[in-house]
């Protein structure tokens, strides 16, 4: 007899999945995300990291993760607006305040977490969230909880989104652009400075998740509205910790009447538990060591720039990278993932990304340079693309 606890409605669309190429496994590290790990057994050089700047297992940050373990204990106790916000967690969001140039942040327990409770707090029944079409997950999930009316714009359209302001304009409360800073699928940065243009013309607020230029571009790191010099001009910038950053978090940095009405309606903020103390110790180490020094940048643009050098050279289509992420598209999904194995074989880590996380028919790998990476395991990597890159004839 069949069961209902045999989950075969679940079963069948695994199949389905594992039909069209589509169906995902996850791979297990043994010790630290460096530059070269050991993964499921095997020594490889990791592309696959968002470990940008190699703080994920520096020295600096884990001393500090033990200093706020020995002085705060492992867990925080309690959501933050009980009693679960220690003195650490106002240092933190100081410390980014400062760092971003922003009048206030507030840190959220993960990216994911800042979007889903950001956007559905600053927007209402009667408002439009207008959102790029390649927009992060979380933020799609962010938009969904919202009241507001959504639509999305093309692409890094602006002919688009002006045309949606326009026809827009007095039929909404209030409307708000969202985008990513830097796509994360394709590396390429948004049209900030023409976004926040359209947006003053039309009277929109603006709304840019940082998660892939926090640490990366700007000074030191201080994100796209640094790096295109718009302090004072967009609404809300989220960053997150869990990526360059190298521990885990997330947190919107804007004015502090933003601020305090998130910490009043935030609700990842309001109903799940503070940052474990460890994280956020090892967080301060990391924006410390940014506001000390632009050596870790400048190293992690320094690799990237080689390693698109060499790849370009050999004529692999890397689309509309403008940054450390480096995308080699392929297409079919399950060529994209015989590629990806076949490297693995050959001792280079670098995940495929297929449908739904990007469009379908564009399968891919994503190389994700950091500053950890040494020239001799970028040459390697790129000796190792060329050989299967040519027996499978992708160049
Ligand atoms: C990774 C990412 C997030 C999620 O950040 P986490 O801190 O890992 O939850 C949010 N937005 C964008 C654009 C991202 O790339």
């Amino acid at each position: 007899m069949k069961s209902i606890h045999d989950m075969e409605f679940l079963k069948e669309k695994i199949n389905q999945l594992k039909e069209s190429g589509l169906y995902k496994e996850v791979v297990t590290l043994e010790g630290p995300n460096e530059s070269e790990c050991i993964i499921n057994g095997k020594k490889v050089i990791n592309l696959s990291s968002n470990n940008y700047l190699g703080f994920s297992n520096h020295p600096r940050l884990k001393k500090a993760a033990i200093e706020a373990v020995e002085k705060y204990g492992a867990g925080a106790g309690a959501v933050r607006p009980i009693v679960g916000n220690m003195r650490i967690h106002d240092e933190l969001e100081e410390l980014l305040a400062k760092f971003k140039r922003e009048e206030a942040v507030l840190v959220f327990q993960s990216g994911f977490n800042c979007n889903a409770g950001t956007i559905q707090a600053v927007t209402e029944d009667g408002d439009l969230i207008i959102s790029d079409e390649l927009n992060h997950a979380s933020i799609i999930d962010g938009a969904r909880l919202s009241k507001a009316k959504k639509t999305t714009f093309k692409h890094s359209d602006m002919e688009d989104l002006e045309r949606i302001l326009k026809e827009n304009k007095n039929k909404h409360n209030r409307m708000l652009i969202i985008t990513d800073g830097v796509f994360s699928m394709d590396g390429d940065i948004a049209k900030l400075p023409q976004i926040v243009e359209l947006a003053e013309k039309y009277g929109a607020m603006t709304y840019v998740d940082d998660a892939h230029s926090s640490g990366v571009l700007g000074e030191s790191g201080r994100g796209t509205v640094d790096y295109f010099d718009l302090h004072g001009r967009v609404d809300f910038t989220i960053g997150t910790l869990s990526k360059a950053i190298g521990v885990v978090g997330g947190y919107v940095a804007g004015k502090k009447v933003t601020i305090d009405w998130l910490i009043n309606r935030g609700r990842p903020f309001l109903f799940s538990t503070a940052l474990p103390p460890a994280a956020v110790g090892a967080c301060i180490e990391a924006i410390n060591m940014l506001m000390e020094s632009t050596e870790y940048t400048d190293r992690l643009w320094n690799n990237a720039k080689y390693f698109k050098g060499k790849l370009g050279k050999l004529g692999f289509n890397t689309g509309q990278s403008e940054t450390p992420i480096t995308p080699i598209i392929i297409g079919d999904e399950s060529k994209a993932k015989e590629f990806s194995n076949r490297l693995f074989e050959k001792g280079v880590f670098v995940s495929p990304i297929v449908f739904p996380t990007v469009p379908k028919g564009t399968g891919r790998v994503r190389c994700m340079v950091t500053a950890g990476h040494s020239y001799e395991q970028l040459d390697k990597v790129v000796n190792i693309m060329e050989e299967v890159g040519k027996e499978m004839n992708i160049i």
